[in-house]
């Protein structure tokens, strides 16, 4: 399979460390507040790929990691709002304890992805009654379940002579690695002094760019809610250490693929391969793969701080949350996607045109067409060219071939789309049948008969009062086929 690997800075043919099977680490959500539509970008673009790695033959091992410990800010040790972190400030404020919070937050990320259809990281389905409390038996790792991993690789580092402690922290110093800068190619002398100058919180740390691996309870962060013993003091980890521990912890110290979005390249995923080389001697990460962002018309980031939309506000505007999915699914991870509702509203006449022309084939399945099964073969394989795929499907759904042989394909390609179109399917299988509600019959017969004498408009007046009455009509070659709504 082809990605963009951005260490490479092009599109590679993906070669795994074991043939035939993939690991794969996903920076996850961080659970202080729920998921923005920005987020879900992220984890419908790693879905598809993970599903597509299946459909094209891999084993997937894979872990998506939660960040629930407090101290997790994006750019900056010492967060925007210097002193206060953003797990106690929002228990603060909920009135609750962080911990809480973030089993909160889990439980709203797992309403998220079910919504979505988004598989857990272990391959599997997310059941229903999945919460908090059994996420880590499907592939999910939680930070504060990592705090020894986290401590063992600092003290690696500590050992090789890549940290240095201040009162305050334990620092990683940057200088040691010569090509800390290889995503950005910034000089490091370069790299955000302007954004750093103003800050001076520790006056003992050396460089700008070095970054806190280890933080302690002490000076601004004396009543710091969550904290773990360690062989530095009483305190709590810097944000980057999670995912070297947590990735190298399950995955081996050397696996293939690493993604995030682009805005973890300068400082996160920076951080990360520094911390890899300073504890285990080589980079840990084989490809880093990076998910292109949401952005408004004004072409600004969709992120939490621009109050974007969560999943659930979407669904009371009424749409599905598989609108959202098909958006996201149609436009490549590498390609910017300008959300509007304009853009929703398309996605989700798209994706129910796809599920009406789904329905119009029938229930009988045949076999898969293989010429086409091979083209869509070749568009996961092409850098997950996924609008490709989408104008292959509709193009297979307008050949020749019998509907029940494009049924079996389409049913196949859902493996990776996730749209549920199975389950459309059988919804259909709620057929209403003649004699069980006169009105509807009389609609029903009255329809036929303006459809064949080409009276359209009142065909279509009539659908109207048919769905008013809880009921869908679709057109088939084989006649109208009624269902519940
Ligand atoms: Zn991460």
């Amino acid at each position: 399979m082809k990605l963009y690997s951005t260490l490479d800075k092009k599109i590679v043919e993906i070669q795994p460390n074991k043939e035939g099977e993939i690991s794969m680490y996903n920076c996850g959500p961080t659970v202080y507040y729920r998921m923005h539509l920005g987020n879900i970008r992220a984890y419908v673009n790693w879905d598809i790929l993970h599903r597509a790695l299946l459909y094209l033959g891999y084993q997937v091992k894979r872990v998506m990691n939660i960040t629930d410990v407090g101290h997790m800010t994006s750019t900056d040790d010492f967060g925007d709002d210097f002193g206060t972190d953003k797990m106690d400030k929002q228990a603060e404020k909920e009135g609750i304890q962080p911990i809480d919070i973030a089993n909160k937050y889990i439980d709203t990320v797992l309403d998220d992805f079910r919504a979505l259809d988004i598989i857990a990281p272990n391959g599997k389905e997310i059941p229903n009654d999945l919460t908090h409390e059994k996420v880590s038996e499907f592939g999910w790792t939680r930070a504060t379940e990592y705090i020894n991993q986290m401590i063992e690789v600092v003290k690696r580092m500590e050992e090789r002579g890549f940290t240095y402690e201040t009162k305050q922290a334990i620092y990683f110093d940057v200088t040691k690695i010569p090509d800390y800068n290889i995503f950005t190619g910034q000089k490091l002398d370069e790299k955000k002094v302007g954004a750093r100058e103003d800050v001076g919180i520790d006056p003992e740390k050396r460089n700008p760019a070095d970054f806190v691996l280890w933080m302690k309870k002490v000076g601004k962060y004396d009543n710091h809610l969550m904290n773990w013993p360690s062989p530095w003091g009483e305190g709590f980890p810097g944000w980057h250490i999670e995912c070297s521990a947590m990735g190298t912890s399950i995955l081996g110290e050397r696996f293939d693929i690493h993604t995030g979005g682009v805005d973890h390249i300068p400082v996160h995923h920076s951080n990360e391969r520094a911390q890899n080389i300073g504890a285990f001697g080589h980079p840990v990460v084989k490809y880093w793969i990076h998910n292109e962002w949401l952005v408004n018309k004004e072409d600004e980031k969709i992120s939490k701080s621009k109050g974007a939309d969560s999943l659930p506000e979407i669904v009371k505007l009424g749409y599905d949350p598989l609108d959202i999915r098909y958006l996201f699914l149609s436009v490549n991870y590498r390609t910017k996607i300008s959300f509007s509702m304009e853009a929703l509203d398309g996605a989700k006449n798209s994706r129910k045109a796809l599920l009406n022309k789904v329905r119009e084939l029938g229930q009988e399945k045949g076999k898969l067409l293989e010429k086409y099964v091979e083209a869509f073969k070749d568009d996961l394989d092409n850098n997950l060219n996924m609008s490709g795929a989408l104008a292959l499907i509709n193009e297979m759904l307008k050949s020749e071939n019998s509907s029940e042989d494009k049924l079996a394909t389409i049913l196949d390609f859902d493996r990776v789309l996730g749209l549920n179109l199975n389950q459309a399917i059988s919804e259909d299988s709620q057929e209403y049948k003649e004699g069980q509600n006169e009105e509807l019959d009389s609609l029903l017969r009255q329809r036929i008969e303006a459809k064949s004498s080409k009276d359209y408009l009142k065909a279509d007046a009539l659908r109207k009062e048919i769905e008013e009455l809880g009921f869908k009509v679709i057109d088939t070659s084989q006649g109208q086929i009624v269902s519940k709504n």
